[in-house]
Order: structure tokens, then C-alpha cells, then sequence
């Protein structure tokens, strides 16, 4: 095998996410480039909210992947489409000749999460010591609430990767998602001082310091950091809520509106839970469920969901097996 095989893929789509699979597993190094945001961060762009449909050839290709098992795993059987007529007899137009041709349902937020997974141990079979791969999977376990190990991972990805912006900024992101806002504060004031150039979360630093309640402070952080960011927005409208300001929470929210409209269904959600209204707080979150908006994928350990986080409908949402 040639250490010289290297290929560029532009677009993280079905294709391009699949011939990188296929190539990496061939020893190629594969660098991928994809303009929109990971939609477990960002949620998903272009509309794509109901389920996937598998046909025969998607399957093809997961089974090139080893996928097709985990995924099919998750997935509901269509058969064909049901004709309701008129007179109110049904009819089920079948999709083949019977259940050997079918297709198969699968909710993108679960594939997501399941192929997540899976996905990701590949990358760290094939590539252990790549730190972006330790990063990115430390990012997820710690959504999921798997703070020892994210933080194990954070700690590594520092070692191997101490120049990097992104290494100390996924730490900071742990901590914060481990509930650890002391240590989550030391970190980002000693970069900034010692090392300016490695510091970029001022939002975050806004959080960690908002919980622990050094109102002041988060709101100076929150003056460095772009004000129409929707990490922005919905930490500034805690803050409102917290320092006895609700009243400016209403024009904060017609901003994510005007900005993200129902992509930021989790953002409402939080601010929601921030103000205690807990029904208002439910309806975007059953909102966010049903668009499956990536946000979701931090629910368990989001510390602005703590005034709902003991309602019984938190429970419900949050039992889909993460
Ligand atoms: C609303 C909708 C629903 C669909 N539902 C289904 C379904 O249920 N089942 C099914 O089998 N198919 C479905 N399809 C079709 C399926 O999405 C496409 O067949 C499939 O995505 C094509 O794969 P692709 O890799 O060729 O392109 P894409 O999946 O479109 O991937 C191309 C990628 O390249 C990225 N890109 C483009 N330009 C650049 C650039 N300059 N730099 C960086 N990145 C770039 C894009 O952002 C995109 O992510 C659906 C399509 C739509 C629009």
C-alpha cells in the first residue's frame, strides 16, 4: 500500500460520505469537505425532516460500509402506500411483488446517533491518533452524558493537538456539559491570558459563568461575542430571566425567530425552561423532536433544561435509548 494515496472528497453527502468510507478502509488518507454545519450541532439544512426511505441501493451501499445492519436495525418495513378512496375502502399498493421488495423507513435523528456511533469507532479503529477524530467524538459522548470518558478524550486531544484552537475549546465544551463551570472558567481565563490566540468561546465562557452565578462577568463575555448567534441570544435571555429582566426575554426570542426560525426549536425550548413555562417549553421541544433537531442530541446534560428537567414529559422526551 502507497503512503502517497490522498484524496480530496468536496461534499459529505450519501456519495461523498460513503466513497470516503470506502477509500479510508482501503488505507487512502481522505480529507473531507462539506460547507453546511454538522447536523448534530446545527440540525439539519435543507428541509429533509421526515424519515429517509431505503431502497435496495441505499442498502447496497450501507452493506459496502458494514452499516446496513445497524442502521436496519432502526428502521420500519413500508410495504407500499395505502389509497384511502372516497367511498372509505382502502387499498395498499404494494412497492414490489411482496415482502422480499420493500423499502424501509429510518428516522434521520436516530441514523444519526446509531451511525454516529458507529462511524465513529471506525474513524478511531482506522486513525487512533488523529486528534480531530478523538475530538469530535469526545463533543459527542459528552452530549450524551458520558462525561469521564469525554473528558479522558479531551485531555488526549490536548496532548496531541496543543496548538489548536478547537483542542481547548472541545475541553471547555466538556466541562461544561460535566457541569464542571469552575473548571470551565480557569481553563478559558488562563488561555486568555497566557495564550489569546487560543481562545474563541466567549459565549460558552458567558454559560459556565452565568451558572455559577457571576452575572456580571457572563454579561461582558456575552458583549465580545457576536450578538446574533443563537448561543448568544439564548444565554443573554438566561441571564434576563435570572437577573430579574424577563421582560426583554420576548424581543430575544422574535430575534432567533426573524433569524433561525423553527431550526432553533431547542433554543426555544431552553429559553422557555428558563422562564419556567414549562408548557411552552415542551411544545418546542416536542417541536424540535418532530423536525429531529440535532440540539436535542445534548438534552440530558443541558443545563439550562434544569427547571423542567423534573416534569414528567422531560422523561418522555429524553427515552429514545441515547
Ligand atoms: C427533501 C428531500 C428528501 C429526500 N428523501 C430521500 C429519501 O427518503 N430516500 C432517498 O434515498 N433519497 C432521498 N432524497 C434524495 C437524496 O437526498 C439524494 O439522492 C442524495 O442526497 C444524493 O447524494 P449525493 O451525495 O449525490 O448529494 P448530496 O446528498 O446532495 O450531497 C452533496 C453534498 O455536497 C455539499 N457541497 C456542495 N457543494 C459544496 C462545496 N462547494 N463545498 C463543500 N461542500 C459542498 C452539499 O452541502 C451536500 O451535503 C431526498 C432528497 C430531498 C431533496
Amino acid at each position: 500500500m502507497s503512503a502517497a494515496r490522498q484524496v480530496t472528497i468536496i461534499g459529505a453527502g450519501l456519495a461523498g460520505a460513503l466513497l470516503a468510507t470506502l477509500l479510508a478502509r482501503r488505507g487512502w488518507q481522505v480529507d473531507v469537505f462539506e460547507r453546511r454545519g454538522d447536523p448534530r450541532v446545527h440540525g439539519y439544512a435543507g428541509g429533509r425532516s421526515i424519515n429517509l426511505a431505503l431502497a435496495e441501493r441505499g442498502l447496497h451501499a450501507l452493506r459496502s460500509a458494514d452499516l446496513a445492519e445497524v442502521v436496519l436495525d432502526k428502521a420500519v418495513m413500508m410495504r407500499g402506500r395505502m389509497v384511502h378512496f372516497l367511498d372509505g375502502h382502502q387499498e395498499l399498493q404494494r412497492y414490489g411483488r411482496d415482502d422480499s421488495e420493500v423499502i424501509w423507513s429510518v428516522s434521520r435523528g436516530e441514523l444519526n446517533i446509531t451511525g454516529a456511533y458507529a462511524q465513529f469507532k471506525m474513524a478511531l479503529r482506522l486513525a487512533p491518533g488523529d486528534a480531530a477524530n478523538i475530538r469530535d467524538y469526545a463533543d459527542f459522548v459528552s452530549r450524551l452524558g458520558h462525561a469521564g470518558e469525554a473528558l479522558r478524550l479531551s485531555d488526549q486531544v490536548i496532548a496531541l493537538d496543543p496548538l489548536s484552537i478547537s483542542s481547548y475549546a472541545i475541553r471547555a465544551a466538556v466541562l461544561v456539559n460535566a457541569h464542571e463551570y469552575s473548571e470551565a472558567v480557569r481553563l478559558s481565563r488562563d488561555l486568555q491570558r497566557k495564550s489569546p490566540a487560543l481562545f474563541d468561546w466567549p459565549e460558552r465562557l458567558a454559560l459556565a459563568l452565568l451558572l455559577l452565578g457571576r452575572f456580571d462577568e457572563a454579561q461582558h463575555y456575552l458583549d465580545i461575542s457576536p450578538a446574533d448567534s443563537y448561543d448568544h441570544l439564548v444565554i443573554e435571555s438566561a441571564l434576563l430571566v435570572r437577573t430579574g429582566k424577563s421582560a426583554g426575554v420576548p424581543s430575544r426570542i422574535a430575534r432567533i425567530r426573524q433569524l433561525y426560525g423553527d431550526a432553533a426549536s431547542y433554543q426555544y425550548g431552553q429559553i422557555y425552561s428558563q422562564l419556567g413555562d414549562s408548557d411552552r417549553a415542551f411544545s418546542a421541544l416536542d417541536h424540535a423532536w418532530q423536525i429531529r433537531d440535532a440540539g436535542l442530541l445534548k438534552i440530558k446534560v443541558d443545563p439550562l433544561m434544569g427547571p423542567i428537567r423534573s416534569d414528567p414529559r422531560f422523561g418522555a422526551l429524553v427515552s429514545w435509548g441515547l
